[in-house]
């Protein structure tokens, strides 16, 4: 790999190690002639690998074995890199290890799953019933649709979130005061709005109504750090692609009892104790859950990712982050036809990660990313965001234009964006 260029004002992380991204360097064809360094801000959609992830899995191809199959010497090793890297990931959530005791509910286990979806939807399944209420699950009206259909297909009761950080746990406690819940379930953090989410005290709301608390950490994990064991939260799902690894692997990671209740999430080889041909014994999580031959180089690549982001100091990507949030925002605001969107606006730049929506006056959002890509060869994403009662509620239901930040982003992409904004405006797409 090639480090990208160190830029004023970007920050240590723009020149550091963990700027090492693939393809960071990648050069995109530009509509009036010529290529450009692409600026790519639409790492809320997936991130390049970090260049550590890559040779983890140059590392894995040649062995070419699968895990927990043979004896022979590659599949050894196949099975204890794939565990190896379940306990990483296990140990990047801060995941309960408690007395090994599979009857133990304070243990967690880590399933891998494709992705944050996949995560969610095994999550469902295992939710168990409650007395007294038929909707056994409390989510927010904020959630992307993968923290939020899977809940409506199980039951689920919607709450409104409030105009505040504080009106928004308000709002919880009272909604699970009201009635019986198993779950709550909450993004850690916005893929629309980028706000954070006050997870230790919403799981301290749920645990004093008996209920458990599930995170949908796709975008919370590549900006902070979320510690199950300090936290206090019980479910954290994430995908390996917003994580700096590559596609297809992603995981669960939460308390063993429900998971080993649930129906398995798919019937195969590898889940079961015994079968005959008419019945199956089904064996314990992670096992249970991960039928069939898994994606043992995604496992890899995705413990890599969070091997090298736990080494760096958090404190230092929030800094990052905030910097070039600021500048964005700054920037944003000397632009009358751009209209920011927020739930929360008092929050400060360090309660949010690097995620910022907004609409242009006028200009249909594809369009202006259209234009952003062509004319200047900046990555960013227009629509929806899978999060459609969101963007309604934000008075964007025609969609909007998001810009996200995250490692190797500099105060470079963000002056192209601003200076390819005020181009649009200026001159029309
Ligand atoms: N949750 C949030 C907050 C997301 O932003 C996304 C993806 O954009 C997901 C869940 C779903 O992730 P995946 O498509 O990897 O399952």
């Amino acid at each position: 790999h090639r480090r990208r260029d160190s830029c004023p004002g970007a920050g240590p992380l723009a020149a550091g190690p963990l700027a090492a991204l693939v393809g960071a360097d990648l050069q995109v064809p530009l509509v009036t002639g010529g290529t450009v360094r692409y600026a790519n801000l639409d790492l809320a959609a997936s991130a390049p690998a970090l260049a550590s992830v890559a040779g983890r899995v140059a590392e894995y191809l040649p062995l070419a074995a699968s895990v927990h199959r043979g004896a022979g010497y590659s599949s050894t090793v196949a099975t204890a890199a794939y565990e190896h890297a379940r306990s990483t990931i296990g140990a990047f959530v801060g995941a309960r290890t408690g007395s090994d005791d599979s009857a133990d509910v304070a243990v967690d286990v880590v399933v891998i799953t494709r992705n944050t979806t996949d995560a969610l939807n095994l999550l469902a399944s295992a939710v168990p019933d409650v007395p007294g209420t038929d909707r056994p699950v409390v989510h927010l009206d904020l959630e992307h649709h993968a923290n939020l259909l899977p809940w409506q297909a199980r039951g689920a009761r919607v709450v409104t979130a409030g105009v505040s950080v504080e009106e928004t746990v308000r709002a919880v406690d009272a909604e699970l005061r009201r009635e019986p819940a198993a779950l709550l379930a909450v993004t850690g953090a916005s893929n629309v709005t980028g706000e954070l989410l006050p997870l230790a005290q919403l799981a301290e709301i749920a645990h004093a109504h008996g209920a458990r608390i599930a995170v949908d950490g796709a975008q919370l994990l590549p900006h902070r750090r979320l510690d199950l064991a300090a936290s206090g939260v019980d479910y954290v799902a994430a995908s390996g692609h917003k994580l700096y690894a590559p596609f297809g692997a992603g995981f669960l990671a939460g308390r063993r009892d429900w998971l080993d209740a649930a129906p398995p999430h798919l019937a195969g080889g590898g889940a079961v104790r015994n079968v005959t041909t008419e019945t199956a014994t089904w064996t314990t999580s992670p096992a249970r859950h991960e039928a069939g031959t898994p994606n043992v180089v995604g496992a890899l690549a995705l413990a890599a990712a969070c091997e090298t982001l736990a080494a760096f100091p958090e404190r230092d990507v929030i800094d990052h982050e905030a910097e070039l949030l600021a500048r964005l925002e700054r920037g944003l605001a000397e632009l009358d036809a751009v209209r920011v969107l927020r739930l929360w606006p008092g929050l400060a730049v360090d309660q949010r990660i690097g995620v910022l929506t907004f609409t242009v006056e006028g200009v249909r959002p594809s369009l202006v990313a259209q234009y952003l890509s062509a004319e200047h060869g900046i990555g960013v994403r227009d629509g929806r965001f899978c999060a459609h009662p969101l963007l309604e509620r934000l008075g964007a239901d025609g969609g909007a234009v998001r810009a996200s930040l995250g490692l190797g982003s500099s105060a470079d992409d963000v002056d192209r964006l601003l200076a390819g904004l005020r181009q649009l405006l200026t001159r029309g797409p």
